[in-house]
């Protein structure tokens, strides 16, 4: 993700501050609730290749207003303190606007996942974990995977912690199934952005059924999106991977090649590059895997009429204000994404209740509450005429002031 000319933390900023002001805020609660309320840097010394190598490990904790705070842990080269705050104040925002009983966090190292062996990994979300103990908990702050940790490393993590604090499964989500994770946790998502997707095409009069949709990604979200569109009735028309991608106009069977690890084996008539499908002239466009994809180099190319932000930051701040003004609605991150951490809350939910839900719960309470925040994003959307980015940023922006007051405390 690229955040050249500013800080990616005073982007975001940026946001809260407008909403603030359509909502007339103070500028002194503003600033509280854009502030951190706690940043812990931690050194992580790595037994490699016969000596040590120490690494540099995050946790910000952006606020607790609304809730123990939440948010994954990125194990990534480029993992900043700038970043991980930007990170962690997008998961405020996030879980204010879907209306779960959470707050905002973020954490990583600064390593490259790639070149980490197993051991090395689980060495480091230990020392981690332990270095962090006494700000974590279920009631206190609780991670997930993000980019270069996923649900083995989130075991590890369980496992460190019950070692020092006792059974607390709830203190991680994104477990494995097998231990303490939750069927539909994996795709939710992926399912959550095509719901939102057909809820977008309803609300502006076009028929889901026959729908064109195009994807950038085949990972955890991008699949599944692809799978979940398919199941309501669009036609996924072209699809892309890092390896490249695949178009057919007839629509794609999702189903098919699901299984399919990268796209590069899947057999297809006709076949473009990685980035080719942001082009492709279609209803619903979903980039689901990089920021920064759509930019000032291919926004008049686009040919979308509706952009679903699948990916994090997909759209850079020029491209989003060219292809409003070009009347592409594009649905943003915190709400299109949203479906991880719901899907995280219902995980947390069920281990505090030591008691587990069927899938066909798990997945009709996402879809009801995704369509729920979708709508309220909407009606406040056409209320003070604003986009549905900034509305995003309204409602939540609004909750997390009215907590902070509420609580009549300056901490
Ligand atoms: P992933 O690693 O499972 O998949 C990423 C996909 O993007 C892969 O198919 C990869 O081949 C593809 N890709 C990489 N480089 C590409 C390129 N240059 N062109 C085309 N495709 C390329 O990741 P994911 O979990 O699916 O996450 C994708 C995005 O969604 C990220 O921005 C992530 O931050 C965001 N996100 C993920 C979740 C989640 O629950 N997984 C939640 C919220 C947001």
């Amino acid at each position: 993700m690229t955040h050249s000319s500013s800080s990616a933390f005073a982007e975001v900023n940026q946001k809260v501050a407008q909403a603030g002001e359509i909502l007339s805020l103070k500028a002194g609660l503003i600033s509280a609730i854009s502030s951190c309320e706690r940043e812990v840097v931690i050194s992580i010394p790595l037994r490699r290749n016969d000596d040590v190598e120490v690494l540099t490990g995050y946790r910000v904790q952006h606020s607790s207003a609304r809730g123990p705070r939440k948010g994954g842990i990125r194990f990534h080269q480029d993992v900043d303190l700038d970043e991980v705050r930007a990170l962690a104040s997008l998961m405020t925002w996030k879980t204010a606007l879907i209306d779960v009983p959470f707050g905002g966090a973020k954490g990583g190292v600064a390593v490259d996942a790639s070149k980490l062996t197993s051991i090395e990994k689980e060495e480091i979300i230990r020392r981690w974990t332990r270095s962090l103990v006494h700000v974590l908990g279920h009631h206190r702050d609780i991670p997930a995977p993000d980019m270069g940790t996923d649900s083995r490393t989130m075991a590890w993590l369980m496992d460190e912690f019950h070692r020092l604090e006792g059974f607390q499964p709830a203190c991680v989500t994104g477990k494995p199934v097998e231990l303490f994770g939750a069927p539909g946790r994996e795709e939710a998502t992926g399912r959550g952005v095509a719901r939102i997707a057909a809820a977008t095409l309803e609300r502006n009069n076009v028929k889901v059924h026959g729908a064109t949709v195009a994807i950038q990604g085949f990972g955890n979200v991008g699949r599944y999106a692809a799978l979940v569109c398919q199941e309501l009735g669009m036609k996924v028309i072209a699809i892309s991977d890092v390896s490249g991608g695949i178009v057919d106009l007839k629509g794609i069977d999702i189903q098919a090649i699901f299984t399919h690890k990268t796209l590069e084996d899947v057999q297809s008539d006709e076949r473009i590059g990685a980035a080719e499908v942001l082009e492709v002239k279609c209803d619903v466009l979903i980039p689901a895997a990089l920021g920064g994809v759509i930019n000032e180099g291919n926004m008049n190319r686009i040919n979308a009429g509706f952009i679903i932000e699948g990916a994090n930051q997909p759209i850079t701040a020029t491209a989003d204000i060219e292809l409003r003004a070009q009347g592409v609605l594009i649905v943003p991150d915190i709400l299109a994404n949203s479906g991880g951490v719901m899907g995280s809350y219902f995980e947390w939910t069920q281990n505090i209740q030591e008691f587990s839900w069927p899938i066909d719960k798990f997945r009709r309470e996402l879809d009801v509450r995704m369509e729920k925040a979708f709508i309220n994003t909407h009606e406040v959307s056409k209320k003070y005429s604003i986009d549905l980015r900034t509305a995003a940023f309204v409602v939540s922006v609004g909750r997390v002031a009215e907590a902070f007051e509420m609580r009549g405390s300056l901490v």
